[in-house]
């Protein structure tokens, strides 16, 4: 998709700092991270938001999950202290009133230290 900061990202145009990469799946690190540990997990194909997940691409959102909780208990994902076996905050902000600012849907992996509740 054009103009859309993680196609960019998908395609090469844009650096990111790469934490892992397949067919359809891509995490990177954050560029402003919120915690120690924070990095992204975007699928390839340019979906906008989860609530404009189609039934199609269930499967592949169960895979990008399934990344994501697998990437947050390696080692060293987000650098090297990782997430570890003591949790992580898996984010998913949707549209204006949940927060989100790049219109590509993306798992936020946030861990490396006690995370609030609620966020606020
Ligand atoms: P959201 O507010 O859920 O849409 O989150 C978008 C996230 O993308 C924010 O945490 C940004 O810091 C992050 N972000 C924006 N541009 C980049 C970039 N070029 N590389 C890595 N992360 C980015
Ligand atoms: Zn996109």
């Amino acid at each position: 998709m054009e103009n859309c900061i993680f196609c960019k990202i998908v395609k090469g145009e844009i650096p990111s700092r790469k934490i892992y990469e397949d067919d359809e799946l891509l995490a990177f690190h954050d560029i402003t991270p919120m915690a120690p540990v924070h990095f992204l997990v975007i699928p390839k194909k340019h979906i906008r938001s989860l609530m404009e997940l189609e039934t199609e691409d269930i499967a592949l959102a169960g895979r990008l999950l399934h990344k994501a909780q697998e990437l947050a208990k390696e080692p060293g994902p987000g650098g090297p202290e990782g997430c570890g076996e003591n949790g992580a905050r898996f984010v998913i902000n949707a549209k204006r009133d949940g927060g989100q600012t790049v219109d590509h849907l993306h798992v936020h992996v946030l861990g490396g230290r006690s995370l609030g509740w609620p966020p606020g």
